[in-house]
């Protein structure tokens, strides 16, 4: 919980998963069929993210969205450097753009391969998002790219892809640099492609031709256990052959550019194993599940009165405002995603103005600790967003895989929560579904 990150896997799932314990991804010569799954896996999820005709997508499995991240910041800023060194131009101030909502991730990137971390403010008119204004502002011909956010670690929100995409058009026609986009869709990367709610704006994959590569976290929607990301170039020529190793250790000829050489197989099997089993219309139904799921959770909190929700996704498309207890929307069958603001199955709330009022000693730690001490870890997050000093509790649902284990009872939600949807409980569709791993 509050990780994103997948605890639940079907028993079958699990088998395959522990009798493949022993492989090594890196061992190309011993395990083909491994390598095989591999490649497939990068096929099926880069059509997923809709490359366009004559593009010869490239990837590789890593151990997580952090691992992506480094090696698609790496592929841009090798690529500014040659192209600036070819036109006989200083390459040693390499600049990357990203929100103040950016995950850690990203911020390793900057520093750890020494590139100026640009971080733009994101405020409540935003969305929490980073803001195409802003970009334009902070763009210069050292900037290497812009890592845009395809499902905020703090909100859930899209950062808005084409939008930016745009704005760098209009920059490229201004000036002549030719910026591109890093998409860290470590969550809605196994989202976005499935729910009807898709992305919000019509383009945010590789349609866009700015969006050289895109990362997701197979460990996260991707629905398999810890240690999997993935990570999609739109075509060889974005990811520079410098990156790449031809390596002849077993015999035969093998490519590398993962940060890592030996690594577990096992998740790359259960990717496999997923996209298998669940098929286009399992991963909708998980996805449109666990939105289903928010939806409820937020308009229970929000119609306690004691909260309001920072995260949009149970606000009817369009609107982003909260509109009083009375004006909290219930639900109609049959509805979907489309019919709600796009975004991660993630539930942020902070403490309504007119609790604060009528409380103004009770501290959101407080109830962050409490609910702690029944085994649920709501992260308060204070200041993420640099220009808004807000305090706000993002919640993502069932017990600790911790308390799971060791077989303590499942930590009942607040009374108030359960007491404002009583009678919906049972026959809700709602109550179905058997992921409660990643929402
Ligand atoms: C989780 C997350 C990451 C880091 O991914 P790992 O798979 O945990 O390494 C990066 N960016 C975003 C937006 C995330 O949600």
């Amino acid at each position: 919980m509050a990780s994103f990150v997948g605890t639940y896997m079907e028993r079958e799932a699990q088998d395959l998963l522990v009798e493949n314990m022993s492989k090594n991804l890196a061992d190309a010569d011993e395990y083909p069929a491994l390598m095989d799954i591999h490649a497939r896996c990068i096929s099926m999820i880069a059509n997923m993210w809709h490359p366009q005709p004559g593009e010869h997508p490239i990837g590789t499995a890593t151990t997580g969205s952090s691992e992506a991240i480094q090696l698609g910041g790496l592929a841009m800023k090798r690529r500014w450097q040659e192209k600036r060194k070819a036109e006989g131009k200083d390459a040693s101030k390499p600049n990357i753009i990203m929100g103040a909502n950016a995950q850690v991730a990203l911020l390793k990137f900057a520093r750890y391969f020494d590139v100026e971390a640009r971080i733009l403010d994101v405020c409540e008119e935003s969305h929490y998002r980073l803001d195409p204004k802003e970009v334009k502002k902070n763009v210069d011909e050292n900037t290497i790219g812009i890592f845009v956010i395809l499902g905020s670690t703090y909100t859930g929100h899209y950062e808005p892809v084409e939008e930016i995409s745009n704005i760098l058009d209009e920059v490229e026609k201004e000036h002549g640099w030719d910026i591109p986009i890093h998409v860290d869709g470590a969550s809605g990367g196994f989202i976005a492609p499935f729910t009807h709610a898709g992305a919000g704006g019509p383009k945010w994959d590789f349609n866009l031709p700015r969006v050289h590569s895109i990362n997701v976290s197979g460990h996260k929607f991707g629905l398999v256990y810890v240690g999997l990301g993935w990570v999609i170039w739109r075509d060889r020529q974005y990811l520079p052959k410098d990156l790449i190793f031809q390596l002849h250790y077993l015999g035969g000829t093998e490519e590398s550019f993962a940060l890592n050489f030996s690594r577990p197989g096992l998740q790359v099997i259960g990717q496999y194993y997923n996209i298998i089993r669940l098929g286009f219309d399992g991963y909708r139904e998980v996805m449109e599940n666990c939105l289903r799921n928010a939806r409820l959770l937020s308009k229970a909190l929000e119609r306690t009165g004691w909260y309001v929700c920072v995260s949009d996704i149970h606000r009817k498309k369009g609107e982003y405002e909260f509109r009083g207890v009375g004006g909290v929307q219930p639900y109609h069958e049959g509805e979907t995603s489309a019919d709600y603001n796009e975004g991660l199955p993630v539930v942020a709330f902070r403490f309504s103005d007119q609790f604060k009022n009528d409380f103004p000693d009770v501290k959101q730690e407080s109830i962050s600790l409490l609910l702690r001490a029944k085994q649920y870890i709501i992260p308060i997050t204070e200041r993420v967003m640099a220009s808004e000093p807000i305090d706000l509790a993002a919640l993502q649902g069932k017990p600790t895989s911790l308390a799971r284990r060791q077989g303590k009872p499942e930590a009942k939600p607040l009374k108030k929560v359960t007491r404002a949807k009583a009678g919906e409980g049972t026959h809700h569709p709602m109550a179905k579904g058997g992921h409660r791993s990643v929402c």
